[in-house]
């Protein structure tokens, strides 16, 4: 096959994800690997200017190939997802060594930009960046130096993959990572690419769109639809994000009571009742939280008793500054070992066999008291910019991860929910609640004005499948509104379960994609995930 230059054969035969949840078969000679920085497309595209059209190319070339040969593609980032959202049965391509970036010049940036924002404000980035390379390109190089607005714990994801599957942190005043987004660059077909702002706040000017010769669409709607699209909408080639001046981010790690307090603050971010645990006056904690997080032990917790509380982990945003003491990387735990995991895995699957299954019960309660406490010893507090806070990109052995998010106002009864199922199935891992402002994305997870994303972190063992799945029809039995994260353990979703959580958005997010690729195209890009979700289907264009 002669493939264009820049496009290199990905020669394998199947893919296993980070955490060794699922090994997907590949068909041979279908998976592709992308590049910029081989010497041969050096050569014969030296400006930053060529390589990058020329990728914008590469991607149309693969999109056609696909379509000729019957062949499915997804693109791929960093393959952290543990559900099967970035495979399909047919060909993967790799797109983490495209990593050009750069600024843009005030020429570049509209008349509403310039008024309202700071143009060195924003970096514009190939697809494959990491979360890593970008936190040291805007805290250690540029000048003057910057910080990402939010994170998620650990950044071992690309730029694109992370955003695409609504990654978040803990960061209750901004939101997860989608919100620095500005523009986005998609490859949507083998004759078509799009540059997408939203209407409501225009970012460049004609000079970039020329640069870029895509065709330009200004639509918050569409925006929003691509912005959390799971691979589903052609390739992203690059986004614009806004960045900020470079903080520092002051942790606090203390066990407290779950009480009536600590419910005030989950329910109504009203921390007044905490005031005696936080690092600062009441008044000054408000203005400086930024993070808040709780991380609960579900086989050691009451309410009321601070021996079997939760951990409250709070980060207050500081000004940066460079007499802080920086954090050692090894002190930052939360990063389960081979030998835990390992230990853990292997006895929960003796229990599986065993008549009965009648050690569950107290197995699994000690089991997850070592992690937890393996998990939390750390030091109380700690201070550093958002690349030196998350950090943690070591995982060995498999884990079971998933996530649902809901109206934090709903936490108190979803709690007593979850104990409760608990008891039944005894959860096998840790859970932390994460509060995260909700999104605009059509099919954003993060999707209520006020997220709690409750994370459930153990082991990749089949009790904990049954735990989600038990969840959720009790969560559906009480009538409380949920979502799933789209790249952690998802199984609970299906046709219906997408259809009952996001109604009439599913039909505006298929539309859109209706709108933005042709039924060949989106042939290429679906996946056996997107047929789980009900989401291959395609939907009825809107017009806007
Ligand atoms: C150790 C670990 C820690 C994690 N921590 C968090 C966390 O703190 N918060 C959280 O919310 N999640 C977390 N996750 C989940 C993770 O952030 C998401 O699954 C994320 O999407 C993975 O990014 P990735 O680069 O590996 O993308 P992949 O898993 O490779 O892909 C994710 C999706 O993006 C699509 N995609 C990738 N590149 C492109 C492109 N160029 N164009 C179009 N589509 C593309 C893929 O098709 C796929 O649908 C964690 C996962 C792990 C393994």
């Amino acid at each position: 096959m002669n493939l264009p230059l820049g496009i290199k054969p990905l020669d394998i035969t199947s893919f296993t994800n980070a955490h060794g949840n699922f090994t997907q078969a590949l068909k041979p000679g279908a998976s592709f690997d992308l590049t910029v920085s081989d010497p041969g497309f050096e050569r014969q595209y030296p400006s930053f200017k060529d390589k990058y059209n020329q990728t914008t190319e590469n991607f149309q070339w693969l999109i056609q190939h696909a379509i000729d040969n019957n062949l499915r593609l997804r693109p791929m980032g960093s393959g952290w997802s543990l559900s099967k959202v970035a495979v399909c049965p047919d060909g993967i391509v790799n797109t983490k060594k495209l990593r050009l970036k750069a600024s843009l010049g005030s020429s570049q940036l509209s008349e509403e930009y310039l008024n309202s924002g700071d143009p060195f404000n924003l970096l514009f980035a190939q697809c494959g960046n990491s979360m890593i390379s970008i936190n040291e390109l805007l805290e250690q190089e540029r000048n003057p130096p910057k910080s990402l607005r939010a994170s998620g714990g650990s950044n071992g994801q690309t730029i694109v993959g992370a955003l695409s599957t609504n990654t978040h942190g803990a960061a209750f005043k901004f939101g997860s990572l989608s919100e620095f987004v500005l523009g986005m660059h998609i490859v949507t077909g083998p004759d078509r690419h799009v540059w997408i702002e939203r209407a409501s706040r225009p970012v460049t000017s004609a000079k970039f769109q020329e640069w870029i010769k895509a065709e330009v669409i200004l639509d918050d709607d569409i925006f929003n639809s691509a912005l959390i699209s799971f691979g589903s909408f052609g390739f992203i080639h690059s986004v614009l994000i806004e960045v900020e001046p470079k903080f520092l981010l002051e942790q606090q790690l203390t066990q407290i009571a779950y009480d009536g307090n600590l419910e005030k603050a989950i329910t109504d971010y009203d921390f007044s009742g905490l005031a005696h645990v936080l690092n600062y006056p009441l008044a000054v904690a408000n203005e400086k939280l930024y993070h808040f997080e709780l991380a609960i032990n579900p086989h050691n917790f009451e309410k009321n008793n601070p021996d079997k509380g939760v951990y409250f982990r709070v980060m207050y945003k500081e000004p940066y500054r460079e007499d802080y003491e920086r954090i050692e990387p090894q002190t930052q735990g939360y990063t389960y070992g081979d030998d835990v995991l390992g230990l853990i895995q292997k006895v929960l699957d003796q229990v599986e066999v065993l008549p009965g299954n009648m050690l569950d019960g107290l197995v699994i309660p000690n089991a997850v008291n070592t992690l937890f406490n393996l998990a939390y010893n750390r030091p109380e507090k700690a201070i550093g910019t958002v690349g030196e806070t998350f950090r943690n990109t070591i995982f060995r052995g498999k884990l079971y991860s998933g996530a649902f998010a809901f109206d934090r106002k709903d936490m108190p009864k979803v709690i007593d929910i979850v104990l409760g199922n608990n008891r039944n199935i005894p959860f096998a891992g840790v859970m932390a609640m994460r509060f995260v402002k909700g999104n605009k994305a059509t099919l954003g997870f993060t999707r209520f004005e006020n997220s709690c994303v409750l994370e459930m972190d153990g082991v990749d063992a089949k009790v904990n499948y049954n735990f989600s799945e038990k969840l959720v029809d009790v969560l559906e039995a009480h009538n409380i509104s949920y979502t799933v994260h789209w790249g952690k353990n998802n199984n609970v979703l299906n046709k219906e379960r997408v259809r009952r959580i996001y109604g009439d958005a599913v039909d505006k997010w298929l539309g859109h994609r209706n709108q933005l690729l042709s039924a060949s195209a989106q042939a290429v890009f679906n996946n056996e995930f997107l047929e789980q979700c009900g989401l291959d289907q395609p939907g009825k264009i809107l017009l806007t």
